[in-house]
């Protein structure tokens, strides 16, 4: 249930649909993060740019850019073309053409550690793939990871993520052995992996920017000294830039940070909204699938039509990248700034971390700057806020995360700055009685 009044109910048709759909869709959304968004979880008709419309008409800048990966807004023109170009000549073929070759040259040409790639559909997949690329290069079995950053769905990696403060499981029906041989150890803490890198480690995962438990950045120093450990000890250093690829910069956290892994993770702004996901890296490393020893395989590995939207996705980053990511870098931290400013003018105490097109948000009173201090935060209001700014025509993900895309300009931004006075107003005297 809403705390907030009715706004004559603005939401009927997304109710209703919200409603017939848990009747046949199990829990009536395709992913469980979608059925936190209060007061329902919005049923859209249409995206184009930065905006949104849900099916009652309602309009939203959108923050949320389905999770990541519409770095060029909805519906962008090249990508649209080119989708419609590959479907009027084939939708799937299940062996070789011309596009795969073209974006795997991309991503070579892209992204500093990529050698030769791997296709699969989504970020969770290409988890997999690098772990096992990972394991069957150095024959050893275990994997560290850190807590609170995400890797994706599957068993194996899917403990210690964002919100919980062990190495527990992210939900239940998880095989505890499949995730016996990982560790999870706290990020930025050169000891504890000093500690734990014991010969038989394979790998050590990380999101290089931690994104998903706050939008966190590496105490100075420590990247590269996690690159110069891992070398040392023959284990394979993995940057999973599922988000941060294509967004931080053309070549992703490793090119922005200047610290380069021996495999990469991308997924998201890859495909611009289409699901293909790719592990890259190193050929020495990589040369366990290019020599056979591990099967890749998949029937929508890198199909035409995504890998259409992918080839046109990077070609446009690539072709317009001296203009977008200073234009990204700029709508970021205005956006940032917009936020800090317009909530604290409306009695709501916000703190946001920022870096380029990435953000994570925090009702707090404190900074945020690393994972254990997301304790001090206060997720209930800024769920209340989410919502709130939903109503003023703002879509943004009840957890924290923003994002932004080439299509934010200035009136997006402005309509943003009097949409945040007016939801922090709002939520503000609300959150005071609570306490
Ligand atoms: N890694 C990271 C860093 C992610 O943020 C995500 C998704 N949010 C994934 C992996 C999993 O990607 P997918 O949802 O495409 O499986």
């Amino acid at each position: 249930m809403s705390v907030l009044p009715d706004q004559h109910d603005r939401y009927a048709g997304s109710r209703a649909e919200f409603s017939r759909r848990q009747r046949t869709l199990a829990r009536g959304v395709a992913s469980a993060i979608r059925v936190t968004q209060r007061p329902v979880p919005l049923t859209f008709a249409d995206g184009q740019g930065a905006y949104l419309h849900d099916v009652d008409g309602n309009e939203y800048v959108d923050y949320a850019l389905a999770y990541g990966p519409m770095v060029l807004g909805h519906s962008p023109a090249p990508v649209l073309e080119a989708v419609h170009k590959q479907l009027a000549e084939a939708i799937s073929y299940g062996a070789s053409h011309r596009l795969e070759r073209e974006l795997s040259e991309a991503i070579s040409r892209t992204v500093p550690c990529a050698e030769l790639s791997v296709f699969s559909n989504s970020g969770s997949e290409a988890v997999h793939a690098a772990v096992r690329i990972a394991r069957a290069a150095t024959g050893r079995p275990r994997v560290i990871k850190f807590l609170g950053h995400f890797h994706g769905w599957l068993d194996p990696l899917a403990v210690g993520n964002p919100g919980r403060w062990d190495a527990g499981p992210a939900t239940a029906g998880q095989d505890p052995l499949a995730s016996s041989s990982v560790s999870v150890l706290p990020w930025n803490d050169l000891d504890a992996l000093r500690g734990a890198l014991t010969d038989d480690v394979a790998a050590v995962i990380m999101e290089p920017v931690a994104v998903n438990g706050g939008c966190f950045t590496a105490d100075p120093g420590y990247l590269e000294e996690v690159r110069e450990l891992t070398q040392q000890s023959g284990v394979v250093l993995v940057f999973d830039e599922v988000i941060t690829g294509f967004r931080l910069s053309l070549g992703g956290a490793q090119e922005r940070l200047g610290v380069v892994p021996d495999l990469t993770v991308l997924g998201k702004a890859l495909g611009a909204g289409f699901p293909i996901s790719a592990v890259c890296g190193r050929a020495d490393v990589m040369d366990v699938v290019a020599s056979g020893t591990v099967a890749h395989i998949g029937t929508y590995n890198a199909n035409p039509v995504s890998a259409s939207a992918a080839v046109a996705s990077v070609t446009e980053l690539e072709r317009r990248a001296h203009e977008i990511y200073p234009q990204l870098e700029q709508a970021g931290s205005q956006l940032a700034d917009i936020l800090r400013d317009a909530a604290a003018e409306g009695g709501l105490p916000l703190v946001v971390n920022q870096v380029g097109a990435a953000g994570h948000a925090f009702c707090a009173l404190e900074p945020v700057t690393s994972y254990a201090d997301t304790v001090h935060s206060d997720p209930d209001a800024y769920h209340l806020f989410a919502e709130a700014l939903l109503g003023e025509g703002m879509n943004v993900i009840p957890r924290g995360l923003l994002y932004v895309s080439t299509m934010h300009g200035p009136a997006e931004l402005e309509r943003t700055r009097s949409a945040v006075a007016r939801a922090a107003a709002a939520v503000g005297p609300l959150l005071r009685s609570r306490q």
